[in-house]
């Protein structure tokens, strides 16, 4: 590294092949994208699709099943073997698409959550997945940003890093662009940048000398921990239960073998039996259904525009009971104008439409049209573009569009389009005069400044908030002139200040220094003297306030979470419905002052905490999940991280928020957008309550299968399916229709209930006892029908087999519908208003036919077919428990009417 880091900037720009200025040109980058490869380091195994089938044979029961069978092919079964062996493997196939299908979402998941860099190229700056970044690239970086490659600096300003995912060094490190240094250690190499570290403070430009795995990271890549996809607590106790569950069938079939030898039966035939029925009710495809379930809900997620990058969120988002919500751009446009100035004691009106540069300013309605050279206006203007680094670009027009749009912060934005109303550009502005340096705007400071010298004098020019800057004031401008800030011209500026923010105005103030002797922060922002105020109109999203009513209607309470003024906060928090009357609103220095206990106490009736900082974030989230809430919270600076960690659903914005931020989020809005995050939190609700549902419907088709057969041979029945059928049943109905029912759409009361508990058991709400009465009512009618068929076909055992195969199919694929809903039965919804359920159902059904009608299969199957007399039988049986339904649901609806109509609302 040594050679990187002593050399002159210029002589590495041409051992790069690079331009400082313009960058790389796209076709060069292209080429060195072939040529070197991706910026990325290589750690994540990607499971071979052999390798995952073969792993659909290493379940210890199918692999005794294996065994079983081929001992029964050596004792001459041929047939029974062969197709046992055709079933195991048709079984596995359908086991692999599952759980290829979740392998491929959660790698899409991965990839989606890629992390972007701003690069020039080709003389334009612009974002690109860091991935595509290569050798000579010239990269931008800013607070929040993540480093995406190892860099030389070839400017910075106050440019501060966090290393410690490189050197473990906790504290941040200031860079220096200037210094040349001969050292090969990472900690002394002050003039680079690498890759995986974040920046912390500070702006700067560098050219890329290394990429993917020839970066300092890429060199310790096997140091590193992966994060991978972790499972969710769903997932987990999902798990646990699976080993509970093979246990329980395990004793089952041990139990139906023991009984079944106990009445005399073959042996041999009995073990087999056992183990298929092992190999059946072990519900394996669980874990595999679990994760398709939640990776399709991420897609859907995603069509909202809501990017999950952790997959424990999307369960933990149906728990929320607090939405901590950003104000600016979450809860508003962000599409801000500035539309009065307060300078000289006066309000001036600022004319105009969105983003175009064209307005007027106007003094009680009448123009001022031409701004004196050396009025107060005037000189705020040129302040407020100077302190500025936005853009003002025209668009193609699009039909109906506006022509105008601004590149870069939105305040800064609206700043900028009120300047070119009145002609003031920062390009002219700096004719003959030099930028020296900046400091950068962040939250917890609010306010930026930067230091112009014109001739040798050197000036700071300061925006930000209003409160703030006021503070650090001593002078105050009134017609263009100095005067002192006394403190009667205070309380008229403070009144200003309330009077806007009361009105919803996001408030800046502006100032300046004269005579800077140094460009520290402490110097350049005390003992300013202060120019006047901006009120920016930054409208509420209009998807919000429904959101919001949605919120509250789900038990879930919205919390503004702002670094605007109290008053501005108020005004907006009112219009949407946020602050409820009697809500308490707390302000950051208030904040400052409460201890845990204290905020703990009165959390739950504060609906606003506005003027706070990053840190005062976390200590939100933490009294709130002392007192039990489940709390999303959103951030985008790069100082959120740790409130974004903290919470149990971290929210980063994917427009605005940092890569740091979105690095630490588990959830990622594509477009800022509050509503989005209810969307999501609905969603995250649906895929749960659809978790449930297969789950429900799974785990009671095996009880009824289990108990099928224990009660047969406990009654002292012969055999009553045959180890082929039970497989058969398992394959037929295990796979399709379960997974149907993990895409059905959200129930009409999801965003009406109350937030489930976070701890709470997947069966609760009496979900255990309707799995298990389910699976005994199966059972039932299964042993129902088979001693129906025995008795009434002379006792002929192919017939009763037939027919319990044939019921315990028809119980189960009817039974699927009763698992759409859980408060609603099968008479109460549209059937078909799931079409993949239908599907599911209609290919089980033809399976099942094909079985008892197909002649080679009969023959395989020992089956027969059935008469239309045992249809009607079958039919008859399984509807009894429907028709006692229909009477309950009759009764509800006819002689309680009034009492759930009112419920049903
Ligand atoms: P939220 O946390 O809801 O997004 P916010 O965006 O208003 O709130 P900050 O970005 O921390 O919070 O801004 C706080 C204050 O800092 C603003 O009210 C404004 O007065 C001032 N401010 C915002 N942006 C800038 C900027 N680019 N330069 C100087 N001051 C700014």
């Amino acid at each position: 590294m040594d050679n990187i880091t002593n050399l002159d900037l210029t002589q590495l720009e041409k051992r790069l092949a690079t331009n400082f200025d313009s960058g790389l040109k796209e076709s060069t980058a292209q080429q060195r994208l072939n040529k070197d490869g991706k910026n990325e380091i290589k750690q994540q195994k990607s499971v071979s699709p052999i390798g995952l089938f073969i792993d659909q044979f290493k379940d210890a029961m199918v692999i005794v099943l294996i065994f079983a069978t081929l001992i029964s092919g050596l004792l001459g079964e041929y047939y029974d073997s062969i197709t046992i062996i055709i079933i195991i493997v048709l079984n596995a196939v359908l086991g692999f698409f599952q759980e290829f299908k979740a392998e491929k979402s959660l790698q899409a998941l991965a990839k989606m959550t890629s992390p972007k860099a701003t690069v020039i190229r080709g003389g334009k700056e612009q974002k690109i997945d860091s991935s595509d970044i290569v050798v000579g690239d010239i990269v931008l970086l800013s607070g929040g940003d993540k480093v995406p490659a190892d860099i030389r600096l070839i400017d910075s300003q106050n440019l501060e890093i966090d290393e410690s995912a490189l050197t473990g060094e906790s504290v941040p490190v200031l860079k220096k662009h200037q210094k040349k240094v001969k050292s090969a250690v990472i900690s002394d190499a002050v003039n680079c940048g690498f890759m995986g570290t974040s920046v912390t403070k500070g702006k700067a430009r560098g050219m890329v000398f290394a990429t993917g795995m020839k970066t300092a990271m890429g060199q310790i890549a096997h140091m590193i921990d992966s994060e991978g996809n972790e499972p969710t607590p769903l997932q987990v106790r999902l798990n646990q239960l699976g080993k509970v569950l093979v246990s329980i069938c395990l004793l089952v079939s041990f139990l139906v073998v023991l009984l079944g030898i106990y009445r005399g039966e073959n042996i041999y035939k009995m073990f087999l039996a056992g183990v298929s029925l092992a190999v059946a009710a072990i519900p394996e495809g669980m874990p595999a259904i679990v994760t398709i379930c939640l990776a399709l809900g991420v897609q859907r997620m995603l069509k909202r525009r809501a990017i999950v990058r952790k997959l424990p969120a999307v369960e933990t988002l149906g728990c929320a009971t607090v939405i901590c919500s950003d104000k600016t751009g979450t809860l508003t446009q962000n599409k801000m104008t500035v539309e009065k100035i307060y300078v000289d004691g006066k309000y001036i009106d600022v004319t105009g439409e969105g983003y175009t540069p064209k307005g007027r300013f106007l003094y009680k309605n009448s123009i001022l049209d031409k701004l004196n050279g050396k009025s107060s206006l005037l000189q705020l203007l040129k302040i407020a573009s100077v302190c500025n680094n936005s853009k003002v670009i025209k668009i193609a027009k699009k039909l109906g569009s506006k022509n105008y749009d601004i590149q870069g912060d939105p305040t800064e934005g609206a700043l900028n389009v009120c300047c070119q109303k009145a002609d003031i550009t920062k390009e002219e502005e700096l004719i003959g005069k030099e930028l020296v340096s900046e400091l950068p705007f962040d939250s917890d400071r609010k306010m930026m400044s930067v230091v112009v010298r014109d001739k040798n004098k050197l000036t700071g020019y300061t925006k930000g908030a209003p409160d703030i800057i006021l503070s650090k004031c001593k002078k105050v401008l009134m017609s263009g002139i100095e005067m002192p800030l006394t403190s009667e011209r205070q309380r008229e500026i403070e009144s200003a200040i309330s009077r806007l923010a009361n009105q919803g105005y996001r408030t800046l103030a502006i100032s300046y220094k004269s005579n800077v002797i140094s460009s520290d922060e402490k110097h350049v922002e005390d003992g300013m003297t202060f120019v006047g105020l901006t009120a920016i109109f930054d409208p509420p999203r209009k998807e919000v306030f429904s959101a919001v009513a949605k919120c509250r209607s789900a038990g879930i309470r919205t919390i503004m979470i702002t670094g605007d003024h109290k008053a501005t906060a108020v005004s907006i928090a009112k219009q949407l419905k946020i602050l409820p009357p009697g809500g308490r609103v707390v302000t950051g220095a208030e904040l400052s002052e409460y201890s845990l206990s204290r905020l703990m106490d009165i959390i739950d009736d504060v609906y606003v905490f506005a003027r706070v900082s990053p840190e005062h974030k976390l200590k939100i989230v933490k009294a709130l999940k002392e007192k039990g809430h489940t709390v999303a919270m959103t951030g985008d600076g790069v100082n959120d991280g740790p409130a974004i960690k903290a919470a149990d659903i971290g929210i980063a914005m994917g427009i605005t928020g940092t890569e740091v931020t979105k690095e630490a989020a588990s959830l990622v809005l594509s477009d800022d957008n509050f509503a989005t995050i209810v969307e999501a939190v609905e969603e995250g609700r649906n895929i749960y309550d659809n978790i449930r549902k297969f789950i429900r419907f799974l785990l009671s088709c095996n009880v009824g299968e289990i108990m099928t057969m224990f009660l047969a041979m406990l009654m002292g029945l012969p055999l009553p399916l045959k180890p082929i059928q039970i497989l058969w049943i398992n394959l037929v109905t295990d796979g399709f229709p379960a997974l149907a029912l993990g895409v059905e759409k959200p129930e009409e009361d999801i965003m009406k209930r109350k937030p489930r508990k976070k701890n709470q058991s997947v069966f609760s709400d009496g979900l255990d006892f309707k799995i298990f009465s389910r699976g005994l009512i199966i059972s039932i009618i299964t042993l129902s029908l088979f001693i129906i068929g025995y008795r009434t076909s002379n006792q002929n055992i192919e017939v009763a087999r037939t027919m319990a195969f044939v019921s315990l199919i028809v119980t189960q694929l009817v039974h699927v519908f009763d698992c759409r809903s859980e408060n609603k039965t099968i008479f109460e919804m549209n059937i078909f208003s799931n079409f993949y359920l239908i599907a599911a159902v209609s290919l089980s059904t033809l399976l099942m036919l094909a079985v008892i009608y197909v002649t080679p299969l009969q023959k395989v199957f020992s089956t027969v077919p059935l008469t239309m007399q045992q249809w009607v039988m079958i039919f008859g049986v399984v509807a009894i428990p429907y028709i006692i339904q229909m009477l309950v649901v009759a009764y509800k609806y006819l002689v309680k009417k009034p009492h759930y109509s009112s419920f049903l609302e």
